[in-house]
């Protein structure tokens, strides 16, 4: 509860430096700062009103206002725009919440080649390397402490019948990224749940969907009898040589009309690669507090791969580390590499289709 009468903290190392998320540490016997928000939806965004309150550690009890603001912006922490790598680097979700307080997560993605996400699963296990700081783990643990319904089980994989049909209700042809909270081929999603949601990629032909996997030997055996619809995509992720590069040869098996890689969080130098019958590379690096580094010459090596084995060569983001080597924002590091963007599509397409 806030107190009756603003009053300046007396302590000198009380006073935070910035008003959150992070007040400066309060170094009195007695005292800290805590940080109270309220959560207001303003013209359909998600907002947060914080007040950082001086609190008496003995008794809880408010001592002094340190400061107060009104934050114009989304929730930080919960960032607008996804790039989970998909998985890690993937499509942040936008936050709103509606008239009687329930928390919901818009659709519209800001990845950088994909127009919205779908996910009629949400939850996931570790499977390799590129899970180590997966976004999507600790996306849905704080959905879960929003109490967003979806999440209520955190990451653990929920089968979401419900939304199997969203695509079906939408005339604008679109491109979804399938599943950014989840992995499609995941061993807990019955193969008859998955006949449902290729029903509806078939049944959309308007729409293109983007699927990646970790679980690339599920994947091609799924698809052993049955026929991928000519709108799916459908891809693998390969950070490393390790667990990523062979799951190159079990996408391979895989009948469709278009086959991709994301190289993203792209740990280490691939070396050579295969890249007959692969359309498309996505090449990024990790982003996020515990990002580990990606070198320019990794992703130059995959880059003239694709050149010299006609795929198109995508180049998402440098995320944490860029590229001279030293950690900042993502966005300070930007996109370029050798001075310039890449945004290769898949032959027939391009990112306003
Ligand atoms: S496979 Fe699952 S655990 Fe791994 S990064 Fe993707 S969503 Fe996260």
């Amino acid at each position: 509860m806030a107190p009756s009468s603003a009053q300046a903290c007396s302590h000198p190392r009380k006073r935070p430096t910035s008003c959150w998320p992070r007040p400066g540490p309060c170094a009195g016997p007695r005292m800290k700062h805590r940080p109270e928000t309220a959560r207001e939806n303003v013209g359909g965004l998600f907002f947060a009103r914080s007040t950082i309150y001086c609190v008496d550690r003995l008794n809880s009890q408010p001592k002094a206002v340190i400061r107060k603001c009104t934050l114009t912006r989304v929730l930080p922490g919960f960032p607008n725009v996804w790039h989970p790598t998909l998985d890690n680097a993937g499509p942040d979700p936008t936050y709103s919440r509606t008239l009687d307080g329930e928390v919901h997560v818009a659709t519209q993605s800001k990845i950088e080649w994909t127009d919205r996400t779908w996910n009629p699963t949400v939850g996931c296990t570790k499977i390799s390397q590129g899970c180590k700081n997966c976004y999507a783990l600790v996306m849905a643990e704080r959905l879960k402490a929003m109490g967003v319904e979806a999440y209520r089980m955190g990451f653990r994989l929920r089968l979401l019948e419900e939304r199997l049909n969203e695509p079906l209700e939408r005339k604008k042809p679109t491109i979804y990224f399938v599943n950014s909270m989840s992995d499609l081929f995941h061993e807990k999603i019955p193969e008859a749940y998955l006949d449902r949601v290729f029903e509806v990629i078939a049944a959309t032909p308007q729409h293109q969907y983007q699927i990646l996997t970790k679980r690339a030997e599920r994947m091609a055996k799924y698809f052993e009898s049955r026929n991928a619809p000519s709108n799916a995509w459908l891809g693998v992720s390969v950070e490393n040589r390790k667990q990523g590069v062979p799951r190159i040869d079990s996408l391979r098996r895989v009948p469709a009309s278009i086959r991709f890689l994301s190289c993203e969080p792209l740990l280490e130098d691939l070396g050579e690669i295969d890249l007959t019958d692969i359309h498309w590379v996505i090449v990024g690096g990790e982003s996020g507090a515990k990002a580990r580094p990606m070198d320019a010459s990794w992703a130059n090596s995959i880059r003239e791969q694709c050149e010299n084995q006609g795929a198109a060569f995508f180049f998402k983001q440098w995320g944490g580390w860029g590229a001279d080597g030293k950690k900042r924002s993502k966005s300070a590091n930007g996109r370029l590499l050798e001075g310039r963007t890449w945004d290769q599509m898949p032959a027939g397409f391009n990112l306003t289709a």
